[in-house]
């Protein structure tokens, strides 16, 4: 299994980077996770052919998640898919997500392919993508929102998306190989971050350490990348297995 990090700043992006998103691959299965930036562009630059995606999971409402999927299937649609494709989410999220694509009456376009729209029920969902494994969990948000773990070969990738730090962490999230979770800044910010339901990079390091990960990615980061080396040490004085984002490369799980 390979995972990609096609954006990985939180909502205000930076000249090198956008918003987070990333990609999982596993033999024919690919899964974009959010919606953001410009995703084929980046899905090409990652290697991944965007025609061939599997799912597209959207892990909440706010909009440096989910805004440019009307462009993804304007896109694909253009490029003459003709498989369904997938869009998972919680209710509010795929509620959302239909509103954004009827603004550009996507659904109406003439050959388009079929959207499955796919609604998490009470959060929580199990389901075998080929030989890759996804299981979905709430994680807390100022909106209902989701995390995920991947599993394929005895590997296991754990993604958690905005989310604010130390709750009870589902079984599925323990022992994986990667985590990668959000660091929208500093121990200094933790107040303001926890009212806006976010954490921090040492929050994400305790988050690796509880877990029992084997590396940590941190992800969702500050606009300003001054503070990222203060964001890893802060980190890696929690859980030293950590670094900070690298796009397009494939992490291999
Ligand atoms: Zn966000
Ligand atoms: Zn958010």
């Amino acid at each position: 299994m390979n995972v990609h990090l096609l954006g990985y700043t939180g909502s205000v992006q930076h000249e090198n980077s956008g918003n987070v998103s990333l990609a999982v691959t596993h033999d024919r299965t690919s899964v974009l996770i959010d919606v953001s930036g410009a995703p084929v562009m980046e899905l090409k630059k990652t290697g991944i052919e965007p025609r061939n995606l599997t799912m597209v999971l959207i892990t909440h409402t706010h909009i440096d998640h989910i805004y440019a999927l009307p462009s993804l299937l304007h896109q694909l649609w253009l490029m003459d898919r003709r498989e369904p494709l997938v869009v998972l989410g919680n209710q509010v999220t795929i509620q959302k997500a239909k509103e954004l694509c009827d603004v550009f009456a996507l659904e109406q376009k003439k050959r388009m392919f079929k959207i499955v729209w796919e609604v998490l029920e009470v959060g929580a969902y199990h389901g075998s993508l080929g030989s890759l494994h996804l299981s979905v969990f709430p994680v807390p948000h100022g909106v209902p929102a989701i995390g995920c773990a991947f599993e394929a070969d005895y590997r296991k990738f754990v993604y958690f998306a905005d989310c604010a730090p130390n709750f009870t962490y589902p079984e599925i999230a323990y022992d994986a190989n990667l985590l990668i979770h959000e660091a929208s800044g500093l121990k200094s910010e933790e107040p303001v971050l926890a009212e806006k339901g976010h954490s921090s990079a040492r929050q994400a390091a305790l988050a690796a350490r509880t877990l029992r990960a084997g590396r940590l990615v941190l992800c969702h980061l500050p606009e300003h990348f001054s503070c990222y080396p203060e964001i890893l040490a802060e980190a890696k004085a929690v859980f030293d297995h950590t670094q900070l984002p690298e796009l397009y490369k494939a992490y291999e799980v």
